[in-house]
């Protein structure tokens, strides 16, 4: 089943139980000030579960684009190194708002995954709250109930409260939730290891594939329960997961997902993507290019939903996630020239059906990366000769902090971006000496100017200046120009 009907399909069957199917909210959130991008499907709305506003219906469903690349959920560093987690990914939801409850949203869970998408009962495995006495919080006690009506008893495992308990912050809504994983392992793999034993433990072939979270709580500032008047559903379906479940593949890469983006990766570089790397070399060339065909995502969403690449903020974020696919290529596919635009153009093809800003928007997209592919491959070579000179001169295997932000401040090199290189040769990096050389520098340039070298800068349309891209308002399209400073 192709992508693109695994998610029709999603959104066909939650509206034909009565929800309102919703387009994804932007990928960058402008007025939240306790989150930069939004990482799950419930961030946009989370006002209805602390009780402030209407949604318009009370069974909603749809596909958000998220990126867990900051805050409380950052899986930056395991993204290319394994296959099912990403920068940005989308989360096929459900919601309800004060409507059905565990019954109504366990059955049809169970429902779309086992009659619709017709996965397998046998390779699924799904938990259950086990309750915490500590945390005064009850075992889920209901959705076992329902979950035993549907699935082998022995598939039913008892999860933790880091798991399966799912609290918004300190105080406010919360409640237990049931996730559902598969076991895609090989019949060789599954001789080795019951597949419970491996639910939640990291393994690429046992994930979790969709969370159902139960909010049935209100946690008071004293940090006791009390049941909310309203109780809500939220869940939320890790889209390329499924589609890796779908087609039949043990990799998110492997699916058409990524699988055009990949080979256009290969026919620009001329580097072989493996299925399965048979050597170590294959394995580094592997990781780049997912690297490179997950980055190119979250930058070019990033960018159509008006968030630029800058040295602050979220931009910086942006920013640092293109330098770090940039370095991938130069580093493990031999690229010296700018190329990950390039792919933008396969993204719009893909994606643009349904995400029409990727496709309003690519020439933007296209020229913005371009050129941070331009400025950063100018110093890249340098830095790194200098970062192997400092590696080879040093006697320790901490790299000094002052050394590192000396990359950062000359070189541009985002301090991840060292500390991943140097975690390549087994070394680590002084990250407290890094801090205070950055501090030092904020405070010599607190009374400078207060726009950023190397940031875009919208400027007024009867400037004349180089023409980047277009940007886009609601149904309006407008040409917007920018000019690096
Ligand atoms: P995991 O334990 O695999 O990191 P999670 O428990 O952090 O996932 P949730 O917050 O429960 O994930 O999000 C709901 C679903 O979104 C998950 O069940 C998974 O299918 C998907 N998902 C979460 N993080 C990622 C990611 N980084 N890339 C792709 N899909 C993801
Ligand atoms: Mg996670
Ligand atoms: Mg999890
Ligand atoms: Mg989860």
């Amino acid at each position: 089943m192709k992508s693109q009907d695994v998610r029709k399909q999603f959104l066909d069957f939650f509206e034909s139980k009565g929800h309102t199917i919703v387009p994804s909210a932007p990928i960058v959130l402008k007025d939240d000030p306790t989150l930069m991008f939004n990482n799950s499907g419930m961030a946009q709305f989370k006002e209805y579960f602390l009780g402030n506003g209407t949604p318009k219906s009370p069974r909603i469903a749809d596909t958000q684009k998220c990126l867990r690349v900051s805050g409380k959920h950052n899986d930056l560093e395991e993204v290319g190194i394994d296959t099912y987690h990403h920068t940005m990914f989308e989360m096929l939801g459900n919601w309800s708002f004060g409507d059905y409850f565990k019954k109504e949203a366990i059955n049809w869970a169970w429902e779309l995954l086992t009659e619709v998408y017709k996965i397998d009962k046998d390779i699924l495995y799904v938990t259950v709250f086990e309750g915490s006495e500590e945390e005064n919080v009850p075992f889920d006690q209901e959705a076992y109930d329902i979950w035993k009506t549907l699935i082998a008893e022995d598939r039913i495992l008892l999860g933790n409260k880091k798991d399966n308990f799912w609290e918004m912050g300190d105080q406010g809504p919360c409640g237990p939730c049931s996730e559902i994983h598969v076991d895609i392992r090989s019949s060789e793999e599954k001789a080795v290891t019951p597949g419970k034993d491996l639910v939640n433990n990291d393994h690429p072939h046992v994930v979790e594939i969709w969370n159902n979270v139960f909010m049935e709580f209100n946690r008071k500032a004293d940090g006791s329960l009390e049941k909310l008047p309203a109780q809500h559903v939220d869940t939320g379906m890790g889209f390329e997961r499924l589609c890796m479940v779908l087609q039949n593949v043990q990799s998110n890469y492997d699916t058409d997902v990524f699988t055009p983006l990949i080979k256009e990766i290969e026919s620009i570089t001329g580097s072989k993507y493996t299925i399965k790397a048979s050597n170590e070399a294959e394995e580094k060339v592997n990781i780049a290019i997912r690297v490179i065909a997950d980055h190119v995502r979250a930058v070019a969403f990033a960018i159509a939903d008006g968030q630029l690449p800058s040295n602050t903020g979220a931009g910086y974020v942006i920013r640092r996630i293109l330098r770090r696919a940039i370095r991938y290529g130069f580093t493990f596919l031999d690229t010296k020239e700018p190329f990950i635009y390039k792919l933008v153009e396969v993204l719009s093809t893909q994606m643009g059906g349904s995400f029409p800003e990727i496709r309003i928007q690519k020439s933007l997209c296209a020229n913005v990366i371009k050129e941070e592919e331009n400025s950063f491959l100018r110093t890249l070579d340098q830095g790194l000769i200098l970062l192997e000179n400092i590696i080879s001169n040093s006697a320790e295997t901490t790299i000094s902090g002052k050394k590192a932000f000396e990359l950062f401040d000359t070189y541009g090199f985002p301090i991840d971006l060292t500390a991943l290189i140097l975690s390549e040769k087994g070394l680590q990096l002084d990250e407290a000496g890094f801090e205070s050389e950055l501090q030092k520098q904020k405070e010599r340039s607190r009374a400078a100017s207060k726009v950023k070298a190397g940031d875009w800068q919208i400027l007024i349309d009867d400037e004349d200046e180089e023409f980047i891209g277009y940007d886009h308002t609601e149904a309006k399209v407008k040409i917007t120009r920018y000019r690096k400073v």
